[in-house]
């Protein structure tokens, strides 16, 4: 008793070391909980998808794993897929390799540096090469045009990555750095969201929410942490240039897995050039599908291949249907008209 007691200890200090290699910055007590427990559980589903690209099977079944992997991604794309993932891992336990995550965009100021004139530059990186090594190295921000002529501040409504780079190697050099940015409607999401926005662990312990069975309803904290932990683990095309190798598609749109699957099955989007394993959302989107095998008796594999399921059979439903909805029983009306009367 006494020596399994032991290894436990063992193993729980041995995890919050590992995840101590992700800096977490500029965020209230409250922030920092739920930012610390979405990059743990991040992990853990990219944990569950890389067991998955290995075997071939999510939880010994292999039909449940095609059905995760096969609407999403090429068949010939799965070696990059699993880099990925394996990436994911590494850089949670890498000492030479820092992310760093934020609350808040404060960092993220207006400056001028070149004949571009004034950009957004991400100010927290410190340069690790030989040319002022230590000091701070502005970093621009590559903006959504629509966003510049907007007036926006990058971060002001979405999340972002920004990864270091070496602009001019050995001086200047910070690409064993990334960024994360998360904005607080991810972290803290509102009451009305449309989304399931619960932990994906509770979702697997306590089944769907009401009308929320599509893959694309679910969306918490934990998704988009995954989302962009996946731009940093896909890396640079090349580290003395800014260009990530996965981004979020021709403008910056494919997201959902109802997107990722279009560009991964229709002909059209295959003539276009486009390709899933290129995109960010499309790993979170797989990753989430390995992960969300949902508790019920005899074990029955949840099935996403066509992103959407019945939620007593957790078989899939053909893609042609809609989910279907429970209608609300008398009594459920009365305790909601009971609730909104105390409230
Ligand atoms: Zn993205």
């Amino acid at each position: 008793m006494v020596r399994s007691f032991d290894i436990l200890t063992f193993i729980v200090i041995f995890a919050s070391q590992a995840a101590a290699v992700f800096k977490i910055e500029q965020c209230s007590s409250n922030d920092w909980n739920r930012l610390d427990k979405a990059q743990r559980e991040a992990q853990s589903v990219a944990s569950k998808a890389l067991d998955a690209l290995n075997s071939g099977k999510i939880d010994n079944n292999e039909a449940t794993f095609h059905g995760a992997y096969d609407p999403v991604f090429q068949p010939g794309a799965r070696d990059q897929v699993k880099k990925v993932f394996e990436r994911i891992g590494e850089i949670a336990t890498s000492q030479d390799y820092i992310v760093t995550f934020y609350c808040t965009n404060d960092h993220v100021k207006l400056e001028t540096h070149d004949a571009s004139g004034e950009q957004w530059y991400d100010t927290a990186f410190i340069n690790s090469g030989t040319e002022n090594n230590g000091i701070a190295i502005p970093a621009v921000i590559d903006q959504d045009p629509a966003e510049k002529r907007l007036g926006k501040k990058p971060g002001d409504s979405e999340s972002f990555t920004v990864l270091g780079w070496a602009p001019d190697a050995p001086k200047k050099d910070f690409s064993n750095q990334a960024h994360i940015f998360i904005e607080n409607g991810a972290i803290n999401p509102p009451n009305d969201s449309p989304f399931d926005t619960r932990w994906l662990y509770e979702i697997v312990d306590q089944g769907f929410a009401r009308g929320k069975s599509m893959i694309d309803n679910i969306r918490g904290p934990t998704t988009t942490v995954l989302h962009e932990l996946v731009h940093v683990a896909g890396g640079l095309i090349s580290p003395n240039s800014r260009g990530a190798n996965i981004d979020d598609g021709p403008s910056g749109v494919v997201y959902t897995w109802l997107y990722c699957f279009m560009a991964n099955t229709q002909q059209e989007a295959r003539d276009m050039g486009l390709k899933t394993e290129k995109y960010a959302d499309c790993y979170a989107m797989f990753a989430q599908a390995c992960y969300l095998q949902i508790k019920k008796t005899n074990n029955p594999p949840t099935c996403w291949n066509t992103g959407k399921v019945f939620p007593d059979t957790l078989e899939s439903v053909p893609a042609d249907q809609p989910v279907p909805q429970k209608r609300s029983t008398v009594s459920e009306a009365r305790a909601r008209w009971h609730a909104r009367s105390l409230a």
